[in-house]
């Protein structure tokens, strides 16, 4: 059976060209990211793809919360930074620094009056994101891994960072249990994949992502959640608006595909095998679909790879930008006037 990251490689693939289950929606994918404390499996941020064009005019990379502060709080004139920006609660000096990376970046028109450090505007930050929707994926989703996940799902639920938590499984073909629905908080969904296809066997609710949240420090064990019971804390709707823009602009400039970066394809027992739409890497010595984490420089069956052997397109299928182009070209194609018009 395929290990769980070419499970979630699928699943992100999927969710490239078919999101939302029913229906069209521009993304962006990403996967492993989240906060400090919680990672998702698999990210898809709803873009306007508009305003996600004109993010692009401040680079591929992404911008931290320090270059955000800076960018979205920029005025359109002249001004000295510290009339300008709003305070940023640390000492100002690291907010100068955030302003030479992002004059370094051509991202900002800095200038010096005098003894005073000038800032304006180069662009309007564009308010791209739209919703934000994490996936856990367990391929063999059995009662017991459902009870395992339980806890994640809860702590995501109270805290709703994202706008829907779902879950993807492996397809059987069969109904997915009652008993294994009833594990499963009301709120997440349930997403059943099967190759390049996914199908909903539960809807999730869409969580509240303005209101504050609540962060669960620690639960009794094994229980469900109950405020009563558990420690925790609130997270001010603000905190959270910040981190999920500073998790889009993560997925923005990683995409789901830069697991290539640390993979082995100067081994020559790396292939790319075609999947329907998807390529997936292969191990010819193991004979099957290799993890991200065996494929490294630690990998004691690596071989290097002849020279003359250089054939495979890489990165992987495109790239982890190459979603994102190929998102903005579509766009392109549906405003350029039809020949006929
Ligand atoms: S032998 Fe190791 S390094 Fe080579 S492709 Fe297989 S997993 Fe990757």
């Amino acid at each position: 059976m395929d290990p769980e990251f070419v499970f979630e490689l699928r699943t992100c693939r999927w969710a490239e060209r078919s999101w939302p289950p029913a229906g069209t929606q521009d993304v962006v994918v990403a996967r492993q990211l989240g906060t400090k404390r919680r990672r998702w499996d698999t990210v898809v941020v709803e873009v306007d793809a508009d305003a996600l064009a004109r993010r692009g005019r401040f680079g591929r990379r992404r911008l931290d919360s320090d270059l955000l502060h800076v960018v979205r709080n920029a005025p359109a004139e002249w001004s000295w930074y510290q009339d300008a920006l709003p305070d940023p609660g640390c000492p100002w000096r690291y907010v100068r620094e955030t302003i030479h990376r992002a004059d370094d970046r051509d991202i900002l028109d800095v200038r010096k009056q005098g003894n005073r450090l000038q800032i304006r505007r180069r662009y309007r930050y564009p308010d791209w994101v739209e919703r934000i929707v994490a996936i856990e994926n367990k391929p063999d989703l059995d009662a017991s891994a459902a009870r395992a996940l339980r806890g994640q799902l809860e702590r995501d639920v109270a805290l709703s960072l994202a706008d829907e938590v779902w879950v993807a499984t492996r397809s059987t073909g069969n109904q997915v249990e009652p008993a294994l629905l009833e594990e499963m908080p009301v709120e997440a969904g349930i997403l059943t994949v099967d190759g390049g296809d996914a199908e909903v066997a539960w809807y999730p609710r869409s969580l509240d992502v303005d209101s504050p949240g609540t962060r669960i420090l620690e639960r009794p064990d094994g229980g469900k959640y109950d405020q009563s019971a558990a420690r925790f804390e609130y997270v001010p709707g603000e905190e959270k608006r910040a981190k999920r823009l500073e998790i889009a602009e993560r997925a923005y400039e990683r995409g789901w595909r830069s697991y290539t970066k640390t993979m082995r394809p100067d081994c020559r027992h790396f292939q790319l095998r075609h999947e329907g739409a998807t390529m997936l890497p292969y191990c010819g010595a193991k004979g099957r679909c290799q993890t991200a984490a065996e494929c490294s420089q630690s990998c004691s069956r690596f071989e290097p790879e002849p020279p003359a052997w250089r054939q495979y397109g890489w990165p992987i299928d495109g790239g982890p930008g190459k979603g994102i182009q190929r998102l903005l070209e579509r766009r392109r194609e549906r405003e350029r006037p039809s020949p006929h018009s």
